[in-house]
């Protein structure tokens, strides 16, 4: 992947970003809250630099104590994950305008994910156990 900075916005164009893609791969995140979220699994990518051009409709969701998540309050995209320290961004692999033609890295919290869909390949797959254990360097 090359580290030129992408753009990429919302659905309905009131809030733009650039970014800068630092992996080259997605991941997919089967976890219960993803899933409400974007109304499935949240695949993104790990992301550095981000800046808006415009932001005058982005929300900012506290969604634990240790992170935060980005949606445009006008139309409901969701597209950004954060590490409130600003340590790790990760951002939706779909709200780029070139699409993100990327392979599946891993997929996490695999036991929350529902038996009605299952996702192309034979990607790393990790459990709610493994990743929080990685998370605590257990
Ligand atoms: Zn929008
Ligand atoms: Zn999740």
């Amino acid at each position: 992947m090359t580290s030129e900075a992408r753009t990429g916005g919302c659905a309905c164009g009131a809030v733009r970003f650039s970014a800068t893609v630092k992996s080259d791969h997605m991941d997919a995140c089967h976890c219960g809250t993803c899933r409400k979220w974007v109304a499935g699994p949240f695949m993104g990518v790990e992301a550095t630099d981000l800046a808006f051009s415009a932001d005058e409709t982005l929300g900012v969701w506290d969604s634990s104590e240790w992170a935060e998540r980005l949606f445009c309050t006008a139309c409901g995209t969701s597209f950004g994950y954060r590490l409130k320290d600003g340590s790790f961004i990760t951002l939706s692999a779909f709200a780029f305008d070139e699409p993100l033609d990327l392979p599946l890295g891993v997929e996490i919290f695999v036991d929350m994910k529902p038996s009605t869909y299952a996702l192309a390949g034979d990607a790393k797959k990790m459990t709610s156990h493994e990743v929080i254990a990685l998370f605590q360097g257990n």
